[in-house]
């Protein structure tokens, strides 16, 4: 694994409280040749709520960007970074992603929460009925389609409270995977999401999902694989990394190296 595209910063209140700098360092050290920021997206809410422990604040997005140009600068030669966002398909927030879609090299699809303003929405993680799945596949699809996203980090986030791979989630997941592989967008298989399994468990299949990823693999997807990078040890730690290599290159799945049109 050379490239890893999927990684946050102290900003987004969750993740270790260090300088960017140490992420570059700590990927350099992993052996990365390629590193992508996604700092979860500072939509422009209509309340601050969201902000508390969920992103980046909007007034902090010029800083970020200026903060990862610099380290471009810095570290050319070194290792290549590029600058992103983690961003939900919200379709009334379009036209901010759109007007600073320019100052980034790229944007990936992480959907969590539903579209709204209203602090308290249900975290897509929990669906546990028919419909919160289907929701949640409708959304991922829409997102897909939009042509915003360059892959669909986590797709399997969705099914992670879900208690068994049955029809309806055999629906979904084949109706995502369709999607991806009509629409030639990468799938990420998500190392977070293995060491959350490994810390706390998750409510039912989880994410990074078995049952959807051999689906993935039966409809031809692309994968990659992303660190998710909130903790230093998240690119550090080896031990996820391998194991998913060898997971997916069992399944027969093609899982890029690094992302074609960014390269
Ligand atoms: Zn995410
Ligand atoms: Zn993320």
């Amino acid at each position: 694994m050379i490239a890893n595209y999927h990684t946050h910063t102290v900003r987004c209140h969750h993740a270790d409280k260090v300088e960017d700098a140490a992420f570059v360092e700590a990927a350099i050290g992993a052996g990365l040749q390629v590193l992508g920021f996604s700092e979860h997206a500072p939509w422009p809410y209509e309340t601050d709520t969201w902000y508390k422990d969920a992103r980046m604040d909007h007034a902090q997005f010029d800083e970020y960007v200026s903060a990862v140009r610099r380290l471009q600068k810095q570290y050319e030669g070194k290792i290549r970074i590029y600058l992103g966002l983690e961003c939900e398909y919200y379709p009334k927030y379009l036209p901010w992603l759109s007007s600073v879609r320019d100052r980034l090299d790229y944007v990936i699809l992480g959907n969590h929460w539903p579209e709204t303003d209203e602090f308290g929405a249900k975290y897509m993680y929990y669906s546990t009925t028919p419909e919160e799945l289907e929701r949640y596949t409708k959304i991922q699809v829409e997102a897909m389609e939009s042509g915003l996203f360059c892959y669909a980090a986590h797709p399997d986030f969705g099914f992670s409270s879900w208690q068994k791979a049955d029809e309806v989630f055999e629906t979904c997941a084949r109706t995502i995977c369709k999607a991806a592989k009509r629409l030639e967008m990468p799938l990420e298989y998500n190392l977070y999401g293995l060491e959350k399994a490994d810390l706390r468990g998750h409510p039912g299949l989880g994410y990074p999902c078995a049952e959807f990823w051999e689906i993935a693999a039966e409809e031809g997807c692309d994968a990659v694989i992303g660190y998710d990078a909130h903790y230093l040890r998240h690119l550090q730690n080896t031990k996820y990394r391998d194991g998913a290599e060898k997971f997916l290159h069992g399944l027969g799945l093609n899982v890029l190296e690094t992302l074609p049109g960014l390269e």
